[in-house]
């Protein structure tokens, strides 16, 4: 047995990765280093990447700029906690994010919290909600509304406002609070938008606003739960609706952030501005595990206004132990940085028209259902569930690194990636498409 085997079976003795049962014989591969969009397997192999390791790494891997953030302040400092302690990194961060944030140089947002990952600025997120609401006195506004397919993270909180069937609701019935469900507005951002698609919302809303504290979402394209993309006309009626109905809106672009979808925020390319904004995954280039909630001065006000004789005093009730940590600011910082040298619109428009030339052909296979493309995000929609156990070893032996869900094949690369690199991955999924029986 060589010895990539002995520490592959030492992982499958000892380590639970993210939802596998721990006899199963999922694929694993050893991976020893990874620059620019390619991963460096320890048997010699080399992949290009289609996933951005989960959205996040934009920039590529091992790139030097990045590198270099992080190793000036690792001698400066790389961690110190946040209470009554504060730091560069994270206040020119925080700078930077609103100012990204801005429309016509306003400002969207006023406040920044950090967190440690997407599902803990979710979990601050809702809270901020629910403590504004209170903070006014409305005691009964606890509850999120949502639509159907969404994904929020693990925890109990972000699971309870994620689709029900993915996370599980009736497992853990007991434990994940319960909130209000809509039904998915019809897909596709290429439809013509006909009124009737907000009604099941409408309906929700004017049913139960008064227990309501706000709605969350993924604008312009659910992630984890489908990969779906809708129309931006129901983001800006659910703003009015929100506003009309004293609800709050909190969007999570932890994975539509940063160029994405087309729109350095896809609520930008929505022209709906959310009054709490989560972020993370892309953050720090994929660096290192970071989160922010953004609020606005309404948000910030209301929450503040428990001041006196409130409950909470005005407090924000959250301070993980490891929030804004200096190392995970500073790439972040560098991060944003270059998708602005980088031309990261370009770079985002560039994979698309790419995307769409050369994986439009498979909507022809009878194996696929639908073919969707939106910025740098392509979409194979298959008609059955793909044999995972047989399509990831397939992708490596074909030299790239996709890693399908359910009926997805999807790629969302690194924007770096070259145009010959880009057509490696979509041939590989040409490949694959043809060998389905
Ligand atoms: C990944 C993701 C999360 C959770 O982020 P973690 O960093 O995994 O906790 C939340 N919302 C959306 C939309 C995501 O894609």
């Amino acid at each position: 047995m060589n010895s990539d085997n002995l520490v592959l079976n030492l992982d499958k003795k000892h380590i639970w990765h993210p939802y596998t049962n721990t006899d199963c014989h999922n694929p694993l591969f050893l991976i020893d280093t990874a620059s620019g969009v390619e991963l460096h397997l320890s048997n010699g192999q080399t992949l290009i990447d289609g996933m951005s390791s989960w959205w996040a790494v934009i920039h590529g891997y091992n790139h030097s700029d990045l590198n270099r953030a992080i190793k000036e302040q690792v001698d400066k400092v790389s961690h110190v906690m946040f209470g009554s302690l504060t730091h560069e990194p994270a206040i020119q961060l925080a700078q930077k994010l609103l100012q990204l944030t801005s429309t016509n140089k306003q400002p969207d947002f006023h406040r920044v919290f950090f967190s440690d990952s997407g599902s803990v600025s979710v979990e601050v997120a809702i809270k901020m909600a629910i403590q504004f609401w209170f903070a006014q006195g409305h005691k009964k506004k606890s509850k999120l509304l949502t639509i159907r397919n969404g994904y929020h993270g693990d925890t109990f909180g972000a699971m309870g406002v994620t689709d029900p069937d993915n996370s599980m609701h009736s497992m853990f019935r007991d434990v994940v609070a319960e909130h209000y469900f809509t039904e998915l507005p019809l897909y596709g951002d290429n439809i013509q938008w006909d009124d009737a698609y907000i009604q099941p919302f409408k309906d929700k809303l004017s049913q139960h606003h008064e227990s309501i504290a706000a709605v969350i979402l993924e604008p312009l394209v659910q992630g984890a739960g489908g990969m779906k993309f809708y129309h931006s006309e129901y983001l800006r009626q659910l703003r009015l609706l929100c506003d009309q109905y004293n609800v709050l809106l909190i969007f999570d672009e932890i994975a539509t952030g940063f160029g994405r979808t087309g729109s350095l925020f896809a609520y930008q390319g929505a022209n709906t501005i959310p009054d709490i904004l989560c972020l993370g995954k892309a953050l720090t280039g994929g660096y290192m595990t970071l989160a922010a909630t953004l609020a606005n001065q309404k948000v910030v006000d209301g929450i503040h206004a428990d001041n006196k004789d409130g409950q909470s005093g005005g407090v924000l009730m959250h301070g993980p132990t490891f929030m804004a940590n200096p190392l995970a600011c500073a790439v972040a910082y560098q991060s944003l940085k270059l998708l602005e040298t980088n031309d990261w619109q370009n770079q985002v428009n560039r994979i698309q028209i790419q995307l769409i030339e050369e994986l439009t052909p498979l909507s022809g296979s009878p194996h696929v259902e639908e073919v969707r493309v939106k910025g740098a995000i392509g979409v194979v929609e298959m008609k059955q569930p793909v044999d995972f156990n047989w399509i990831v070893p397939r992708f490596v032996e074909l030299g790239v690194w996709i890693r399908p869900f359910g009926k997805l094949i999807y790629i969302m690369p690194p924007y770096v990636i070259k145009p010959e690199q880009l057509t490696k991955l979509t041939q590989a999924i040409h490949q694959v498409v043809s060998e389905m029986k």
